[in-house]
């Protein structure tokens, strides 16, 4: 009641607040002052609303107490969440807002296609956060949306099977869920105006923006300048004139930015996301034409080994002992694996249940003892694969 008397005349918006907003941010310190008020009620219990805002001691008091609250604020320290690809333009661009004491988090979105060796030794990502300086991490699968998404993207392809600006798109308003949570005060991203000529040219940052669902949240720190002021900016949460101004597809400022910030291993700009690879795109792009089943475990596969994909047929060999184990641990729980009565590569029929001959066919065709034994006139069969240690 007190607090909402002062609101009306006017003297939270003198001393810097903007609204009930930021109370409900400083919630702790409300409660005190929430205690203080009861305690003065218990003090004299004859006392009205009147009396306790007409009583100059008090109402000193009290502004003095929204000064104390006006200074806990200030030092809130701002929080973003950053889109974190590992890649240099990410590490700067946390670089730059950490710079301005921002508590930042990076977080990190996995699918079978990037990062995904992290769902199995997350240690190596918190580690390298630590030693960028970041505040915190956080690593978050989204293969069950992502492959929804590559199977009919609404911003089409890049050069091969990566359909980048659907993925941002999906990421940004992933984040911008957990912004919805109050976990951070914004989003930050890494993304250079002009570097990529699909998923960074002018339109295609709008674009992100518009369709990420709190663009005025999202902040490009080191094209900032470049583009309008983000809400973050505007409200000072950032320092606008801090940020910077890189354009175009030259890395020459990152390097020098990253001298100053002293990173000395340089992630390679490629991204690791396999889908730009013009082998594993182009495999991604054919079981999709043929319409083939498309779950984390068979993009899992599409990752390594050779592929036989024509018509309703997919069919799936190693190359090498480390694939056949790696065949068994991703599939062995869904799929049955072949080998040979012969040493032979794993294979295993991902569609087409009807396959079994071409499968032996291929896996022959990949073993140099079957086909031996064959011309010896010994006879090959195809046999089931158990236990791991069978590989
Ligand atoms: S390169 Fe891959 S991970 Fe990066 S935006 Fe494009 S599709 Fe997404």
């Amino acid at each position: 009641m007190y607090l909402l008397f002062y609101i009306s005349r006017g003297e939270l918006s003198e001393l810097g607040f903007v609204g009930l907003k930021d109370f409900g941010i400083e919630f702790i310190n409300l409660c005190l002052f929430v205690f203080i008020c009861v305690h003065l009620w218990t003090i004299n219990n004859n006392w009205t609303v009147k009396k306790f805002t007409h009583n100059k001691r008090y109402r000193t008091l009290f502004l003095n107490f929204l000064l104390i609250l006006k200074y806990l604020k200030l030092k809130k320290m701002t929080k973003a969440l950053l889109l974190f690809s590992e890649g240099l333009d990410s590490i700067l661009a946390g670089k730059i807002l950490k710079e301005q004491g921002i508590h930042i988090t990076a977080v990190k979105y996995i699918t079978p296609f990037f990062g995904w060796e992290l769902k199995k030794n997350p240690e190596k990502y918190y580690k390298n956060i630590e030693e960028l300086g970041f505040d915190d991490g956080e690593i978050i699968d989204i293969s069950t949306e992502y492959l929804e998404l590559l199977k009919k993207p609404r911003y089409g392809y890049g050069s091969h099977a990566n359909p980048c600006i659907d993925c941002k798109i999906l990421m940004i308003n992933k984040t911008f869920q957990l912004v919805k949570e109050g976990r951070a005060d914004f989003i930050a991203t890494g993304e250079v105006l002009g570097q990529r000529p699909m998923s960074q040219n002018r339109n295609a940052l709008i674009l992100i923006k518009k369709n990420a669902e709190f663009e005025d949240l999202l902040l490009r720190p080191l094209s900032a300048k470049l583009l309008f002021p983000t809400k973050p900016e505007r409200e000072g949460l950032v320092d606008r004139e801090k940020l910077l101004n890189i354009n175009g597809r030259s890395r020459h400022e990152q390097l020098s930015l990253s001298e100053r910030f002293g990173i000395k291993d340089i992630p390679s700009p490629a991204g690791g996301c396999l889908l730009t690879d013009p082998v594993i795109g182009d495999r991604v792009l054919a079981i999709l034409k043929n319409d083939l089943p498309l779950n984390t475990i068979t993009a899992e596969l599409l990752t390594l080994g050779r592929h036989y994909i024509a018509d309703n047929t997919w069919i799936m060999l190693g190359r090498n002992y480390e694939e056949n184990k790696k065949l068994f641990e991703i599939a062995a729980s869904q799929y049955k694996i072949y080998c040979l009565s012969e040493p032979s590569p794993l294979g295993i029929v991902l569609s087409g249940d009807n396959n079994i001959d071409k499968l032996f066919e291929l896996l022959v065709k990949y073993s140099k003892k079957a086909r031996l034994a064959i011309e010896n006139g010994k006879e090959v069969s195809l046999q089931i694969v158990k236990n791991a240690d069978d590989i």
